[in-house]
């Protein structure tokens, strides 16, 4: 159930648009809650995305 799937896996890798688990939650240039995975913080970063605790 790909609906269903979605609803208890919301958070997305905004770079990859992968579901992975230990996403990170960074906030973009307009102030939107954003998640990365692992794999792409290193690019969030470099992209100057704030990252929150
Ligand atoms: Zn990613």
């Amino acid at each position: 159930m790909n609906w269903l799937n979605k609803l208890f896996h919301g958070k997305k890798c905004v770079l990859c648009h992968r579901h992975t688990s230990g996403m990170r939650k960074y906030m973009d240039d307009h102030g939107q809650l954003i998640y990365v995975c692992p794999t792409c913080s290193g690019y969030a970063e470099r992209r100057a995305f704030r990252k929150l605790k």
